[in-house]
C-alpha cells in the first residue's frame, strides 16, 4: 500500500472496478449458461437483479476511480483541499476521511 492517501484510493478503485469486472462477466456468463428468460423464469429474474447490482456498484466504483484522479490533478495544479462548489478549504478531518472529497461538508450536505 502506498503512505499516499490519494494514491491508496486511487489503487483501491482500480482494484475494486477488476474484481468488480470479473463479477459482470461471470454474472453475464452465468445468465446465458442459463439462458433463462429473465422476465418470466425466477432464476433468470435473479440473474437480472444480480447484474443490475453489480453494474451498480461498478458504476460507483469508476465514480470513485474519476474523483481520486481529479483529485491527484488538482494537487498538481494546486487547487487540493478547495471546495469546487463554494471556493472554502476542505476540512482536514473530511480529507481526512474522504481524500478525494470534491466538496466542503456544507456543500455536500
Ligand atoms: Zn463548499
Amino acid at each position: 500500500m502506498s503512505a499516499d492517501p490519494l494514491v491508496a484510493e486511487r489503487d483501491a478503485a482500480l482494484a475494486s472496478i477488476a474484481a468488480l469486472t470479473g463479477e459482470f462477466d461471470a454474472v453475464v456468463a452465468a445468465s446465458k449458461a442459463s439462458n433463462a428468460d429473465d422476465e418470466h423464469d425466477p432464476e433468470g429474474a435473479t440473474i437480472a437483479f444480480e447484474r443490475q447490482q453489480v453494474a451498480a456498484l461498478l458504476e460507483a466504483a469508476r465514480r470513485r476511480l474519476t474523483d481520486a484522479e481529479a483529485a491527484l490533478a488538482r494537487r498538481d495544479d494546486g487547487s487540493y483541499g478547495v471546495c469546487e462548489s463554494c471556493g472554502s478549504a476542505i476540512g482536514a478531518e473530511r480529507l481526512a476521511a474522504r481524500p478525494a472529497a470534491r466538496t466542503c461538508i456544507t456543500c455536500a450536505r
